[in-house]
């Protein structure tokens, strides 16, 4: 079971963050047996989601929590959105929107997945609203009601370019003239930016204008198209509502515009073993890295199995990812394993690192961007990937 650490209220700028003040009253807090620790700052995942709706008002700020909240939990994530205003939540499966409806019962709850063939009427029983994105979910949807009553309302997915999930502006007519259309109660239509990260992208205002013309053709209803790069874009990708998801958790994916949130999570995993190597010496599986001089290395309780990526393995030719000790980077040597890193920890000053110090694989020294950058990957997929042997410590401030 995750354990609260409450600590004193206190204001929520991210400067106050106790994810920037590790103090021994924390570390207490986590079990001697634990190899590693994910801190998850929910008072801060609160405050970016108050300073998201500060930018985009008079839109509605909504919350992605699919994937159990990026990751982070969405029993506990859930709960302190919901604490911060946050009225619509959006998860990917019927799974998701169970949990996401037993914790905000008064919230909408949009399910991105939509309507599995079979699975209508579990949604409909859920009081869950389906994101669809085909004629057949339509079809299925307003089936469960009989003599021409209107269905549960829905999300209607246009595709203006992703050619991911949506309906194509084919479809799009298609739905616009059926008698299925007049049954549909549509309290949304939204869709999806492919290159919002990149603001300057003409593909951003094609798809705003793509939007545009065909949501024309729907009903008259709410419309949602950015999520937490799309925001960044300006009021036009406003809308409505927004969406955002990695932007909550502290994620910055837009190289080019820094988004007003904080980070939210410290994740870090407890040394082994410390031991001097003398030159020449190789490490790891493969022994792809040889030590050109004497070095001092430290072995790490996280490997693959705990979401650090093989690919931020490093062999003497070319550098791969890094831990964080007391703020200074720490460089990883040799293949990742499954259950170990080993690190080299020659460069860090006093105290030496030690057995059972914590180091950290992710920290606001240490950001997301820079971990899924290191090991060829993005933030977004370093998050959600986390395993679940980490002990997980919540801050909620006491509330
Ligand atoms: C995941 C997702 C989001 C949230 O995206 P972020 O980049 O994490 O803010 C929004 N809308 C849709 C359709 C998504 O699939």
């Amino acid at each position: 079971m995750p354990d609260t650490m409450a600590g004193p209220a206190q204001p929520n700028e991210p400067t106050a963050s106790p994810l920037r003040d590790p103090n021994a009253r924390r570390a207490a807090a986590i079990p001697a047996g634990a190899t590693g620790v994910i801190i998850i700052d929910l008072r801060q995942i609160a405050a970016n989601w108050r300073a998201l709706a500060r930018r985009v008002a008079p839109a509605e700020c909504g919350a992605v929590v699919k994937a159990d909240a990026y990751g982070l939990g969405a029993e506990r994530v859930i709960p302190a959105l919901l604490a911060a205003g946050c009225r619509t939540f959006f998860v990917a499966t019927i799974e998701e929107a169970s949990t996401a409806r037993r914790l905000a019962s008064g919230a909408s709850v949009y399910v991105l997945d939509g309507i599995l063939p079979g699975a209508a009427r579990d949604l409909a029983s859920l009081g869950a609203r389906p994101v669809i994105a085909t004629l057949e979910e339509a079809v299925a949807w307003t089936a469960l009601v009989k003599n021409g009553a209107r269905a549960a309302p829905v999300a209607v997915h246009i595709d203006t370019g992703l050619n991911r999930l949506g309906m194509s502006a084919a479809e799009v007519a298609q739905l616009a003239r059926a008698d299925i259309a007049q049954r549909l109660d549509i309290a949304l239509v939204m869709s999806h930016l492919a290159c919002a990260d990149e603001a300057k992208n003409p593909m951003n205002r094609e798809q705003l204008e793509t939007f545009n013309r065909l949501r024309a053709s729907l009903p008259a209803a709410r419309a949602s198209l950015a999520a937490s790069d799309g925001l960044m874009l300006g009021k036009e990708f406003h809308f409505d509502l927004v969406r955002p998801g990695y932007a909550l958790y502290g994620g910055q994916a837009s190289p080019q515009r820094v988004t007003p949130v904080a980070p939210v999570v410290r994740v870090s995993a407890r040394i082994l073993q410390v031991q001097n190597i003398p030159a020449g010496s190789r490490v790891g599986y493969s022994a792809t890295y040889r030590a050109d001089g004497p070095r001092r290395l430290a072995t790490v309780a996280a490997g693959y199995a705990d979401g650090v990526f093989r690919h931020a393995s490093a062999t003497s030719a070319e550098p791969g990812g890094a831990v964080a000790i007391r703020g200074k980077l720490a460089p990883i040597v040799g293949r990742v394993s499954m259950d170990l890193i080993t690190v080299d920890v020659t460069d860090i000053g006093d105290p030496p690192p030690a057995r059972g110090d914590l180091v950290d694989l992710i920290a606001p020294e240490l950001p997301l961007e820079a971990v899924g950058a290191s090991a060829k990957t993005i933030g977004y997929e370093v998050l959600t990937r986390l395993g679940a042997r980490f002990h997980r410590l919540y801050l909620d401030g006491g509330d």
